[in-house]
């Protein structure tokens, strides 16, 4: 798909320059605009908005902020990780947000099963429809949330 000169600007400032370390691309060789296409169908076949998954891992992330760098138990089945460092990340979206450089870890106790996301995934899900593409350190796929977390 053809995707406007504004993906495009982002898409190559995912790409270059600081922004290049974080990977959010991953492997993916589609254009931002079919990344963020596929991830809003398959949210919609989820009966799911970007939203309501950006809701469950906030939800995650502060209860894991109570014990910061100790697992917590969480809602009886889940074990939960907060890890923070200094600093911040930008959103490679240029909406001058800049996420706090934390990473929740949770596992669910009865499927043995980990997700790991960022605070910067939680706003660029909410804010963005992105979940990075495939391949990418924190790629968030829709349907592992929904098996695990709803
Ligand atoms: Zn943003």
């Amino acid at each position: 798909m053809k995707q406007s000169p504004e993906l495009r600007a982002i898409q190559e400032n995912m790409q270059t320059g600081s922004l290049a370390a974080y990977g959010f691309l991953g492997m993916d060789t589609r254009s931002l605009a079919d990344i963020l296409r596929d991830d809003d169908e398959r949210v919609a076949s989820l009966v799911l908005t970007h939203g309501a998954i950006a809701d469950r891992l906030q939800y995650f992330y502060e209860a894991g902020q109570e014990k910061l760098g100790r697992a917590e138990k969480v809602d009886t089945q889940y074990d939960v990780l907060v890890e923070e460092h200094k600093g911040g990340i930008p959103c490679p979206f240029r909406d001058n947000f800049t996420a706090a450089k934390a990473v929740i870890t949770v596992t669910d106790r009865r499927s043995g099963r980990t997700l790991v996301w960022s605070a910067l995934n939680i706003h660029m899900i909410r804010a963005h429809g992105f979940y990075e593409g495939r391949g990418a350190k924190f790629r968030v796929e829709p349907e592992a949330v929904a098996e695990l977390l709803f």
